[in-house]
This record gives C-alpha cells, sequence and structure tokens, in this order.
C-alpha cells in the first residue's frame, strides 16, 4: 500500500515543479551515459508533467563531488541523453541555485523542461542545510520526488525542500515501493532470497530481517567467505570482513534455531590471482589453497542453488555470486540469473551490479522487477525509514 500523494493527486497545470530524480548513471571513459536505466525510469514522471502543462525543473546528483564543482560530473551528457529520448529540448543550467537560475526558471514555459546542474556541486546539498534547500524551494509551486535510489538519504533536495513545498511522490517512486512491499506483504511461498555481493556489512540488516520473513536463504558473493571463515574453514585469500566474524557466527547460530534454510556453497572457484588470465579451479570449501581467491560459487553449489529456486513462489536476488565481470568467474551468477528468469512466480532483482549482471546475460526483461536502488533497496527491506519517502505528505 502507498500511503503518500503522488503526483496523481495534485494540482500541476501552470505550476513550477521541483522535480528530484536519481541521474547518477555510470558514465563511459568518453564521458558519455554509458546505462541510461535509471535516466529512462523517470521518463513516465516528467511526461505526465509536462503533458499537464507544469515547469519542470529537474534535480538529481551524479558521483561524490564532495560539495565542489568537478567537471568530471557535470549534468551535460545526462541532458544530453534525456533530450533524446524524450526527442524534444531540454534546457540544462551550469548552476544548481542561482540568480540566473531564478531568471530562467521565470522565463521559461510550462512545459519547458531545465535541468540543474550536479546538486552535489554545492556543500548544502548532503548537509540538509536549510538555506540551501529554501532556496532551491523558492525556484518551484511543488515538490515531486522520483529518486528512490537516494531515498535514504535526508539531503536537501530530498528533505530539506519537503518544508517549504507540497511535497508528492512521482510514478517511479510509487513503483518501486509497491514492487518491493510484495516481498514484505504475504509473499507467495516458498520465498528464497538469494543474497551475494561484496560487503556482509552492506546485507546484514537484510540478512537479518530476512531470516524472520523467509523460508530459505542462500548466500554467495564474496560475503559468503566472513561466514565460511566463521564457520572455522580456511578461506585463503578470499575477501573476508573481520570486523562481522562475530556478527556471523550469531546469525549461524539463529538459523539453527529459527525455521528457516540457509546455504552456504559447497564448493567455489577459486584463483590465484584477480584476472581473466588466472590460473583457476574448482576446490570443495573445505580445501581452498591459503594464497588463492574464492571467487565465485562452484558448479556443485549453482546446481544446489538453482534447484532450490526453481522451488520457489517467490525470489528476491542482491548482490553477484562472484567476480561475475571476468568470465571464468561469472557462470555462478549466470546459472542464479537463468533460474530467476525460469522462475514463474514473483521476482526481484536489487542492486547496481545485480542488474549490471541481468543485463549481461540479456535476461533482465524475464523477471517481474529491477529496483533501481540499491542502498535505498536493501534500507528499506530490513525495515529502516527512507527519510525522502516519509517527508512527503500523506495522503
Ligand atoms: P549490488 O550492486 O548488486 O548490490 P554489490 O555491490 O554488493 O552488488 O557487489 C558486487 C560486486 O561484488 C561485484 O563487483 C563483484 O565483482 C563483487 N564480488 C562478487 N563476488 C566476489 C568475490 N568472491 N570476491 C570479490 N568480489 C566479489
Ligand atoms: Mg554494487
Amino acid at each position: 500500500m502507498f500511503t503518500k500523494k503522488t503526483i496523481e493527486d495534485i494540482e500541476v497545470k501552470n505550476k513550477a515543479v521541483l522535480l528530484r530524480v536519481d541521474f547518477n548513471v555510470p558514465l563511459s571513459k568518453d564521458g558519455e551515459v554509458r546505462d541510461d536505466t535509471r535516466i529512462r525510469a523517470a521518463l513516465p514522471t516528467i511526461n505526465y508533467l509536462t503533458e499537464n502543462k507544469a515547469k519542470v525543473i529537474i534535480v538529481s546528483h551524479l558521483g561524490r563531488p564532495k560539495g565542489i564543482f568537478d567537471p568530471a560530473v557535470k549534468l551535460d551528457p545526462v541532458a544530453r541523453s534525456l533530450s533524446r529520448l524524450l526527442k524534444r529540448k531540454v534546457i540544462k543550467v551550469d548552476q544548481t541555485v542561482s540568480e540566473k537560475v531564478k531568471e530562467i526558471v521565470s522565463k521559461s514555459s510550462f512545459g519547458d523542461i531545465i535541468l540543474l546542474e550536479n546538486i552535489r556541486f554545492n556543500p548544502g546539498e548532503t548537509k540538509n542545510d536549510p538555506d540551501f534547500a529554501k532556496n532551491l524551494a523558492e525556484l518551484a509551486d511543488i515538490f515531486v520526488n522520483d529518486a528512490f535510489g537516494t531515498a535514504h538519504r535526508a539531503h536537501a533536495s530530498t528533505v530539506g525542500v519537503t518544508k517549504y513545498l507540497p511535497s508528492v511522490a512521482g510514478f517511479c517512486l510509487v513503483k518501486e515501493v509497491i514492487n518491493l512491499s510484495r516481498l514484505l506483504e504475504n509473499p507467495a511461498r516458498p520465498f528464497c532470497v538469494i543474497l551475494g555481493g561484496n560487503k556482509v556489512s552492506d546485507k546484514i540488516g537484510v540478512i537479518k530481517r530476512f531470516m524472520e520473513i523467509v523460508d530459505c536463504i542462500l548466500l554467495g558473493g564474496g560475503m559468503c567467505f566472513t561466514f565460511l571463515k566463521a564457520k572455522g574453514y580456511n578461506i585463503g585469500k578470499s575477501i573476508c570482513q573481520d570486523d562481522y566474524l562475530d556478527e556471523a557466527k550469531k546469525l549461524l547460530k539463529k538459523v539453527e534455531n529459527n525455521n528457516v534454510d540457509l546455504y552456504l556453497p559447497e564448493d567455489v572457484v577459486a584463483a590465484d590471482s584477480i584476472s581473466e588470465s588466472a590460473s583457476f579451479k574448482v576446490f570443495s570449501v573445505t580445501e581452498i589453497p591459503s594464497d588463492w581467491y574464492g571467487l565465485d560459487i562452484g558448479p556443485k553449489t549453482t546446481e544446489l542453488f538453482k534447484k532450490i529456486i526453481k522451488k520457489a513462489q517467490t525470489a528476491f536476488w542482491n548482490g553477484p555470486m562472484g567476480v561475475f565481470e571476468l568470465e571464468p568467474f561469472s557462470h555462478g551468477t549466470e546459472g542464479i540469473c537463468q533460474a530467476l528468469a525460469d522462475l514463474k512466480g514473483v521476482t526481484i532483482v536489487g542492486g547496481g551490479d545485480s542488474d549490471a549482471a541481468l543485463r549481461k546475460f540479456d535476461l533482465e526483461d524475464k523477471v517481474s522487477f529491477v529496483s533501481t536502488g540499491g542502498g535505498a533497496c536493501l534500507r528499506f527491506l530490513e525495515g529502516s525509514e527512507l527519510p525522502g519517502l516519509e517527508a512527503l505528505d500523506d495522503k
């Protein structure tokens, strides 16, 4: 259920709308947009606003410029990509807030699209500075948040501005919340969760929460080595967060008392270096050589995980099973992607790298929903409040 007001609950005609989106897209070496997924995700909201004769002032961040100007993350390539996708003009301005921006906004017509410069060039953004938020809010009559990817951050352009303007959700934000809520509200069972990626610290909250609601948890990727070490195995040079060993031990103990099956890999693909040309071999988890790196789940584990996923009615996946960017260590992740694609039930994927993996194997259209947010998706699922969502007006 979505309890916040949306753009359909408010009159936008002849209004100036401050629209926060998440255009934090990857750039290619020549500085062009390499993957426009996040830009495309905001198109329904932008089109709705312009078709309904609103003046749209778009705000986004790109990269982490730390409150100062950085030419490498100007939004010009984003403006070009957006303009191409919309097949219309986008007025790109070179500042975030200034007298010049105010003038450009006031001179533009209803139905126009203006893109402000990278909002994180201003130090007030991540500090949620009230004066900066007020200046930003003064550009518009209404605030629309469509940036699910930054909803877990209380910044000036996600939370600060809501103090000064009627604040509602855009279509992308609504879609994210509704789809992710399907995992938390009466999911069809069995409910299987597959978690990987490189850091336990990012995922520990989700593992804990899911222990209470899912039927089985499959752990792979770099983070499973912290668990394997916690179990007493020699993991060689595999990635490990030693400061999470105690937490991992506690979780493994808890599993014994909970009604949930937790699976760790039985075999792994290990290599003598992290490169495409490394020597690599499949090992049982009990026999990883001391100076080798575990870089993927092994074929036996992949088959086991696929078999378990096949029985699920609901599945959520976050975090690649291995270093899928390198061919020799991509097969575990490919197997999981394929199993999800073949599943008839609800299949939801979160995380930028997991999304990239689905695309690599050309399976992104074969799952029910891919979240545009990494951190925000995990925070939402672990039950943490998303400040950017909370700050919007209630229905
Ligand atoms: P997502 O973006 O989907 O949330 P993460 O950012 O948590 O995923 O993790 C993705 C990264 O984890 C990938 O770049 C991948 O190479 C890395 N990774 C996966 N398995 C391993 C491993 N065994 N050792 C080192 N890195 C790994
Ligand atoms: Mg990632």
